[in-house]
């Protein structure tokens, strides 16, 4: 699955090879990648028809290419989703879900998505976090990497959210972002259990953690961000291209980089949590 560091890959590429285009027109193959859409396929396609598309912006795994300084395409990658720059007279990908061509003729905009977890809309911009962002992801809180996110304010509201520190990290209305891979990462670094509950955290404490989420990404970012100079703008959801950065996640019964303890795996919410027994001890329970 796509995490932080690689969106922005994708952003970057984005950036690089759409924005000032004009759009001659949108074709939508399958209805569940614009589900999102509200007003359905007719209407995303003749709202995007001659718009110009500028520079591509982030937040989060949340990506969007903004349109004549008003509304913008918003897309989430999901669980495969890949957006791909593709000569206009290539066959389709055999998932091929939306495609947007441009009036220069040059390569297509291509959402390919084999899995469907993913999907594009056109919507109005609104404001959230210091910035314009579109409607539909106002809610979503600013990532760690925004020039506008409040690490102060950031403190409070995780001490007072009460909950356990890894459910908090990966809590969207708090900080956007950090999924399941660097959370796990975050909190070797941090040298804490990710049960560990927000109330007893101190502020340096915190303040660690996050200086070390922003660590992780920032240092899978720069191993992977050479990728966009290609024509191809991929987002591999499977394997994902950063894996050799990672210190536990994915490293169950290897040796702990820092100590040497064999990596634990845990289930946590639905997913698996990887971390060291030693560096990072799990809380005994209260009462006990
Ligand atoms: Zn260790």
């Amino acid at each position: 699955m796509p995490e932080l560091p690689e969106v922005e890959v994708v952003r970057r590429g984005l950036e690089r090879w759409v924005s000032g285009r004009v759009v001659a027109h949108a074709e939508v193959f399958h209805p569940r990648a614009i589900r999102r859409h509200a007003p359905g396929a007719e209407e995303f396609v003749s709202r995007l028809k001659g718009r110009t598309v500028g520079s591509a912006e982030r937040r989060g795994k949340y990506l969007w290419l903004p349109l004549d300084g008003s509304d913008a395409i918003l897309a989430h990658l999901g669980m495969s989703g890949q957006l791909l720059m593709v000569e206009p007279d290539s066959a389709p990908e055999k998932h091929l879900r939306v495609r947007i061509a441009f009036t220069d003729g040059g390569p297509d905009l291509r959402f390919v998505d084999q899995r469907t977890f993913g999907h594009v809309l056109v919507t109005a911009m609104g404001h959230s976090g210091g910035r314009p962002v579109p409607e539909p992801i106002v809610h979503i809180a600013a990532d760690p990497f925004e020039a506008h996110f409040d690490d102060e304010k950031f403190a409070s509201r995780l001490r007072a959210k009460q909950t356990e520190v890894k459910r908090a990290l990966l809590d969207q209305s708090l900080i956007s972002g950090v999924g399941n891979i660097y959370a796990d990462e975050a909190l070797w670094r941090a040298g804490l259990h990710g049960v560990r509950p927000t109330g007893a955290l101190t502020k340096p404490k915190i303040a660690e953690l996050l200086a070390a989420a922003r660590q992780v990404m920032a240092a899978a970012l720069s191993e992977g961000g050479t990728s966009f100079d290609s024509l191809y703008v991929n987002v591999n959801g499977e394997s994902g291209y950063f894996d050799r950065s990672l210190a536990v996640y994915g490293r169950r019964d290897e040796p702990c980089p820092r100590c040497g303890a064999p990596i634990i795996r845990e289930s946590f919410m639905n997913r698996s949590s990887y971390s060291c027994p030693r560096c990072q001890p799990r809380p005994r329970k209260a009462g006990l």
